[in-house]
């Protein structure tokens, strides 16, 4: 193999920092298993002392995800290091991750520091990290504003007391490619141990160019780049895995770099990545947005039936779109169904798979084909729902609305398992639902995004609807499917309703 480079997948830890991306313990452990099949090297599982659900995410991945490292973050700080350590301790192969700034404007205003208490913090905690594992990677937060005689100083003293990977962070997504660069060669030249670990590097997307200043990193000698999938994370985003992986594999030529990544799986990762955050990819994302491999141009498509290579630098099969899209219908089986579940990134249980194909054949009933789209939006729908607790639950919605007639919703819903039934107007069928929902369940929220999307083609299609809602510090996502567009609004606000619910009870159990 040619030089390698690591990928640290962080998905789960900053790509669930995206405003309104919270994932639960089911979804994150479904997305760890596919990042497995992906074949990242290290899967960030989150940061364990920063809630019970984080906690117990980092345990179960650390339990039942074969293959990659799996990692969690803690702060400077022997309570997030012990806890880090309690989450990750049945991994086959744990890492801790601990980091402190080491930039002046962050101790100064943020940590209250000098430099020489983070610098001895960093040590400490580093040691304390070693004394239960041997990998373990420490960052110097803002390190692309930090003065940087002071940056080699900490990383050499943290890689003197056993730190095996740093990871040069541009946290505010500040660097420009030219200057990262050079600070990873400063580095190797200035820090007299870094042969003992690995370089790393973690960009974020605010001036769009994480993933410029990324491969400017590699080509200067970093062998690990922390990344997620479609780009998500705090903010503008982090360095997109998908673009840095097929940018190393697509210029191999002069780059002579490769990552360890099964890229036909790059596409199924992408969907299962933005169906269960709700966080769609734009139409023209390089590598998996819908238009990535679209040629609209005459003349392209004149030349690619001549001969692909004239237009087309990778193989839309080499990221695992699929040549075709149709795959059921109907007369589907039960094994069809839970292969084609597999080929798309799911492991049911039983209980899950009977549950997702009932509700398949209702579909195929209502609708010719069945892509796989749909396919997708019943796990996320009738599967990925069922760990938060459904305090609220739909029974019956009955609309009369149209061109002469005030709209008007009567809902039935269960309220802690107590019937209950509503009628309402509004001023269209959507908000006569809403509102009548509103009153029932006395919600106080706000709704931030009202979105609804035709999964397929079709007037037969199913309608997905993605709501966000806010209460106080609370965002959440609530997702809903259905073939009636009005039914799928109600299912995405009452989703969303129990998810603040769950978030508003599992905030008071918070550790920090
Ligand atoms: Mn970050």
């Amino acid at each position: 193999m040619t030089d390698y480079v690591r990928i640290f997948d962080t998905t789960l830890r900053d790509g669930e920092q995206s405003p309104g991306a919270s994932m639960n313990i089911e979804e994150k452990v479904i997305i760890a298993k596919q990042l497995a099949r992906l074949g990242v090297d290290i899967i960030e599982a989150g940061f364990a002392i920063s809630s019970p659900g984080d906690f117990e995410a980092v345990r179960r991945i650390s339990h039942e995800v074969e293959g990659p490292i799996v990692c969690s973050l803690a702060r400077a700080k022997l309570e997030d290091i012990d806890k880090a350590w309690e989450a990750l301790k049945g991994a086959p192969k744990p890492r801790i991750h601990t980091f402190i700034s080491t930039s002046d404007i962050h101790l100064k205003h943020q940590f209250r520091m000098t430099r020489e208490e983070a610098k001895k913090r960093a040590v400490e905690m580093v040691k304390r990290a070693r004394g239960y594992l041997d990998d373990v990677e420490f960052s110097p937060m803002d390190a692309s504003r930090s003065d940087v005689k002071y940056l080699y100083e900490v990383i050499e003293a943290v890689i003197d007391a056993g730190a095996t990977t740093v990871n040069i962070p541009d946290t505010v997504g500040y660097a420009i490619p030219s200057e990262f660069g050079a600070l990873i060669i400063g580095i190797k030249d200035n820090v007299s141990n870094i042969n003992k670990a690995v370089i790393s590097v973690h960009c974020h997307n605010d001036l769009g160019l994480a993933v410029a200043n990324s491969l400017a990193a590699v080509m200067n000698g970093a062998r690990q780049v922390e990344c997620t999938i479609n780009g998500i994370g705090e903010r503008a985003g982090n360095a997109s895995l998908e673009e840095i992986v097929m940018i190393l594999r697509t210029r191999k030529d002069i780059l002579h770099i490769d990552t360890k990544i099964v890229s036909e799986q790059i596409y199924p990762t992408s969907r299962l990545v933005s169906s269960i955050t709700g966080i769609m990819v734009q139409p023209n994302k390089a590598i998996v947005g819908d238009n990535a491999f679209a040629h609209e141009s005459g003349i392209h498509q004149d030349g690619l039936l001549k001969e692909k290579t004239t237009y087309e630098i990778m193989r839309p099969e080499s990221i695992g779109i699929a040549q075709s899209t149709l795959v059921m219908g109907k007369h589907s089986g039960r094994h069809a169904f839970k292969t084609r579940l597999k080929e798309l990134g799911y492991e049911l249980s039983d209980e899950n798979l009977n549950k997702a194909f009932e509700r398949f054949k209702v579909l195929a009933d209502q609708k010719k084909e069945i892509f796989d789209e749909d396919i997708e939006a019943i796990v996320a729908d009738e599967i990925l729902r069922i760990e938060i607790p459904e305090r609220f639950k739909l029974d019956k919605l009955n609309i009369v609305s149209g061109t002469d007639s005030t709209p008007t919703a009567t809902v039935e819903m269960y309220i802690d398992g107590k019937h209950v039934k509503e009628a309402g107007f509004g001023d269209g069928p959507v908000d006569a639902t809403y509102k009548t929902i509103a009153k029932m369940t006395k919600a106080k929220s706000k709704l931030l995004r009202y979105s609804v999307n035709a999964i397929t083609g079709g007037t037969d299609a199913q309608g997905e609807v993605t709501v966000r809602l806010q209460e106080d510090d609370h965002v959440v996502l609530g997702q809903g499917a259905h073939t009636d567009i009005i039914v799928a609004s109600a299912k995405a606000y009452i989703n969303a309703l129990n998810k603040l619910e769950y978030k508003k009870r599992e905030k008071k159990e918070r550790v920090i």
